[in-house]
Formats: C-alpha cells, sequence, structure tokens
C-alpha cells in the first residue's frame, strides 16, 4: 500500500514510517500520490495559533489535496480530551470527576462528585464524554472531527487512534523527555503535585504498530480506538524507573503546583482495539525505559 505519512518527522510519525517500511508498505512523498494517510503531526503547547496552523489548518489543507485513490485515513488523537478520567466510588459505582480547579491545591486526588467519598480510578473507555481541559486538547479533537466528518462525506474510511503519553527513543517533549533531560544533566527532576499523579505511558513504538495496523486491518475501518495500556502508573515511579536505568540517584522534588488542564489519574482501556484488531502493547514500561535510554549511565561527577 502507497502510505503518505503527516508528521514523518515527528517522535510517532518517524517510528510509524519504519514500522510501515518494516511491513513492506510504501512511503510516498505527496499526499496525492497515497492510497492511505497517517495524520500523526503533534503540536506543542505554546503559540495557540501556531498549534492550530499545525493541527486544524494543516489538516484541511492535507485533505484538500487528497486524490480519489485515498482509501483510509487514520488519525492521531490524544488522551487529554478526556481529562480527568472516571472511577468508582464504593457508595456510588461509577462516576466521573470534574477537572480540577487551576488553583487546586492538595489533597490532589478528586473525590466523588456525588457523596465526596475517596475513588479508585479505572481506566477510560472510549465511549465516555470528553472533559477538554486545554485549547490543545479542543485542537486535537477539530483535527479528529474533521478527518472523520470528511471521511463519511468522501466515502472515506477512517481511522481515530486515542494515544495516551508515549515514551521512547527520541521523545522531545511530555513527561518521560522531561525527567530524562534533568537526570542527564544532573539536576533532580521537579515532579508536578506531589509526583503520585497517574498517567498511562505507551512505548512509542507500539504507538507506531497501532497506526500500521489501523491503516490495514478491516475491522479497524470506521471506527475510534483508545491505542493505550490501560494501566495506572505514578509519575514519581516512570521517574525512579528512568533513575534506575541511568544508574543516578533517583532524587526527586515534588513542586507542591498542579500544572493547569492536567488530570490526577488517566488511563486508556484500550480493549475495543484489541477485540477488533488484536493489537495489544508488546513492551512493558520496565523494559522499554531501559531500552529507550541504551543502557546509558550518566557521566561521572566531575
Ligand atoms: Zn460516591
Amino acid at each position: 500500500m502507497r502510505v503518505y505519512v503527516a508528521g514523518a518527522e515527528g517522535f510517532l510519525g518517524a517510528r510509524a514510517v519504519e514500522a510501515l517500511r518494516a511491513a513492506g508498505h510504501e512511503l510516498c512523498a505527496l499526499p496525492a500520490a497515497a492510497e492511505a494517510v497517517a495524520v500523526l503531526a503533534d503540536a506543542r503547547a505554546g503559540s495557540l495559533e501556531e498549534a492550530s496552523r499545525l493541527l486544524v489548518a494543516g489538516t484541511a489543507r492535507l485533505l484538500d489535496g487528497l486524490a480519489s485513490g485515498v482509501k483510509r485515513i487514520v488519525v492521531a488523537a490524544a488522551a487529554d480530551a478526556y481529562g480527568e478520567g472516571p472511577a468508582e466510588c464504593v457508595a456510588c459505582g461509577h462516576v466521573r470527576p470534574e477537572n480540577r480547579h487551576v488553583d487546586a491545591g492538595a489533597p490532589w486526588d478528586p473525590r466523588c462528585p456525588r457523596c465526596e467519598g475517596a475513588l479508585q480510578p479505572v481506566a477510560v473507555r472510549e465511549e465516555e464524554r470528553f472533559q477538554v481541559a486545554t485549547p490543545l486538547a479542543a485542537l486535537r479533537i477539530s483535527r479528529e472531527e474533521l478527518v472523520r466528518s470528511f471521511g463519511r462525506l468522501r466515502g472515506i474510511e477512517t481511522v481515530s487512534l486515542r494515544f495516551p503519553c508515549l515514551y521512547g527513543a527520541g521523545a522531545t517533549d511530555g513527561v518521560f523527555a522531561s525527567i530524562v533531560s534533568e537526570l542527564r544533566a544532573g539536576r533532580a527532576p521537579i515532579l508536578t503535585e506531589d509526583g503520585l499523579q497517574t498517567r498511562d505511558f505507551l512505548d512509542v513504538r507500539d504507538a507506531a504498530r497501532a497506526v500500521c495496523v489501523a491503516l490495514g486491518h478491516p475491522r479497524a475501518a470506521g471506527q475510534v480506538f483508545n491505542a493505550g495500556t490501560g494501566k495506572f502508573t505514578r509519575v514519581l515511579d516512570l521517574a525512579r524507573l528512568v533513575a534506575a536505568s541511568l544508574g543516578v540517584p533517583g532524587d526527586f522534588r515534588p513542586s507542591g503546583r498542579l500544572r493547569p488542564g492536567d488530570a490526577r489519574h488517566i488511563a486508556l482501556e484500550p480493549r475495543m482495539f484489541q477485540y477488533a484488531t488484536g493489537w495489544r502493547p508488546a513492551i512493558g514500561l520496565a523494559a522499554g525505559v531501559e531500552e529507550a535510554l541504551g543502557r546509558e549511565k550518566a557521566p561521572a561527577a566531575p
């Protein structure tokens, strides 16, 4: 299949290109020649206009330039659109805490919106409503809807892949990358809140394989999938894994502050994707982190 990857130079895009080549697909330089398209470009937090240009205007331009031979479009979406994830309350059952206020402080864990009781987080499923906390999440949703509506109108199959936090060799953005760069610089990373907030960390190679599956699997057509692990990992535990892999002391400082828009607990339940296509994460976090860092040890202190 001839595939065009939008965002091929990015963290996920570069790995997706490798995975597609390894699977025998032909990569094309222009969307007009493609039979299938993967929209993987991502924007960093920063200027909204720039993010909008990349995520929305860039995708609109791509869609305008597609040839009639395109059969399928895969679009990367983001977990941040879900906001605060769902949870179980012993008394009330399944509940959905609201996104936290930007001024929120300790105690950090959301309480049950009905009875104020303690909550056990559960992995979010695709049918949960969005609780958009950031403009960037809103732009990613716009892109996802742009692709899906375009596909419906033109009779092109679409697949949405909602990814959690990606990590791996070459990561330049996000929790993993910032912890790695601080530790490599000999500094103790500052973790927001108390460091016990949880995220779903997916190896970028598993994410790239998810893109391949979504492009080619007949049962993926028209679907929205969570491509996550469904597992909650405390940010502090990720930081400890990174420190252990680098062979440096695991000193971390909690900032005691909330990064506005952050959920306390979020993990993506991948069962639907797995059921439809057989995809599941193959790389465990400890092994993935170890491989990503290439067993590199920090240089000795002068
Ligand atoms: Zn309750």
